[in-house]
């Protein structure tokens, strides 16, 4: 845990007591602060309560005495509408942060240079995120992981000159970060998102940006209109000194200074010749979506001084993200992929794109649209298994197109899946896992259907060893 001394011996408001909140009240406490702590929701109160955290009624306390209102990133800063608490604030004249501006603040205080890699952007930042730190870990960095990703950021160990602190951040986690001063800044890309949550795109888009325009060094993307344009700014700015800037694209972009070509990120090194990374042997990165990442994390790894070898190495070895076109088996020819995080038909699309010969389980609680967006990909799909209770919908887009077959539950489309695949003339089917749809109408959430699916692979991986044995 890094305890937060920046508010020793003063009053604090904290909102928000799910996820990473709970653990920010811990910080503060160690930190010497006074905390009063709240959330809307019962349950969370008492769970809070039980961890001795002081649960205080902010709707009936005076909000004079507080220095600052420390909010969780899942509640509404400005859209659709400013949370009562955030009202309060401003009443009372108090600034307003999160975890992320509070880790800021303690960096500056202990150890100002210690390395501080800060990434966001509309999609891939949990990918890069890990794989930063994987590349730094195989390279035996002392490395800390976590922000929007697993560990709430206060709870990793305190910044130290030589550990390395990797950290996702999303946009609300931003938007409370006014401050936010990383060593190395990574902005992967944009396209609408949460726009209920941030009004506009162009507000959205101005939020994410900030988490660069105050780095010492800024990799951004340059594929979409927002990023770019979002360069094109910080290159005005270089003549002031900071940041440097870095400009990465996943295409054969020779103008830009990190970039994708014939499957292989192409760097300069320091005499400006270019070093080429192989991307065929990284077999958690198919695909051009994560050829932007690792393009990322291969500059990320590179400011921070690891030599070529040990980015390719990593790029290697890295094990990929659960859920996220996850390989979690082979049974002979065939192997077994988990996108289960695929809860929209554009992330369903990535995978798509990334094999051919698909024996592809798809459905549940449908989005708009369905599954037409990917109408394009059809002919890469063998056979469509449908799940859960968009099957009809689904069954009419395929209709024509895409031989299918309604299984109903992914116990039953795994196993038709896996028997059509091993049946076909394929040199490598892939059963893909990739719903295009929220996991709901059958599952907790969409780890959950992840995880069922990797248990199910694995019982068919041990029924097949048995045959073989027999045979
Ligand atoms: P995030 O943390 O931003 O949600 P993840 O790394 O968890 O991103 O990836 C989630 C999904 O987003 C992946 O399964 C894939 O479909 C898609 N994705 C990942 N990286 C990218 C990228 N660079 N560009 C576009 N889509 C991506």
């Amino acid at each position: 845990m890094i305890p937060v001394a920046s508010f020793a011996g003063r009053k604090v408001a904290l909102f928000g007591l799910g996820g990473s909140g709970a653990a920010t009240a811990r910080a503060l406490l160690a930190g010497g602060a006074e905390v009063a702590a709240w959330d809307d929701s019962e349950a969370a109160r008492d769970k809070a309560r039980q961890t001795e955290l002081p649960i205080i009624d902010l709707a009936k306390t005076d909000w004079r005495e507080f220095a600052a209102l420390v909010l969780a990133p899942g509640v509404p800063l400005t859209h659709p509408e400013p949370h009562w608490t955030v009202k309060k604030a401003r009443d009372a004249g108090i600034e307003i942060v999160g975890d992320i501006e509070l880790f800021c603040r303690e960096r500056r205080a202990l150890a100002p240079g210690s390395p501080f890699v800060a990434i966001t952007g509309t999609n891939g930042k949990s990918t890069t995120t890990a794989l930063v730190a994987h590349l730094l870990r195989e390279a035996d960095r002392d490395v800390q992981l976590g922000g929007n990703i697993g560990t709430p950021i206060l709870e990793l160990a305190s910044p130290s000159a030589e550990r390395v602190h990797v950290v996702e951040c999303s946009s609300f986690q931003i938007d409370l970060a006014p401050s936010l001063d990383p060593t190395i800044g990574a902005l992967i890309n944009l396209t609408p998102d949460h726009l209920d949550r941030h009004g506009t795109m162009e507000n959205y888009a101005a939020i994410k940006e900030r988490l660069v325009a105050r780095s010492d060094i800024a990799l951004v993307g340059v594929d979409d209109e927002y990023c770019g344009a979002a360069a094109a700014r910080l290159a005005e700015k270089k003549s002031a000194g900071r940041p440097r800037l870095v400009t990465i694209s996943a295409r054969p972009s020779r103008s830009t200074d990190v970039f994708v070509e014939d499957g292989a990120i192409v760097m300069r090194d320091r005499r400006g010749g270019d070093i080429m990374i192989e991307l065929a042997s990284a077999k958690a990165l198919r695909g051009a979506h994560n050829a932007q990442n690792a393009a990322f994390a291969a500059a990320a790894a590179r400011e921070l001084g690891l030599t070529f070898p040990a980015i390719a190495h990593g790029l290697e070895t890295f094990p990929g993200l659960a859920h996220r076109m996850e390989q979690v088996g082979r049974i002979g020819r065939t192997i077994f992929v988990n996108d289960s995080k695929a809860t929209n038909a554009d992330a369903a699309e990535k995978a798509l794109l990334s094999f051919s010969d698909i024996f592809w389980i798809v459905g549940g609680k449908a989005k708009e649209g369905g599954v037409e967006p990917l109408r394009p990909l059809f002919a890469k799909i063998a056979k469509a298994y449908l799940i859960g209770a968009s099957s009809d919908a689904f069954a009419e887009t395929l209709r024509g197109s895409v031989p299918f077959e309604r299984c109903g539950t992914l116990e039953a489309a795994t196993a038709a899946a896996a028997r059509d695949a091993a049946a076909s003339a394929a040199p490598e089917p892939v059963v893909l896992l990739s719903p295009a749809c929220a996991s709901y109408d059958q599952f907790v959430n969409f780890e959950a259907r992840g995880d069922k699916f990797r248990a199910l692979v694995r019982e068919l991986g041990v029924t097949q060893k048995d045959i073989n044995a027999h045979v």
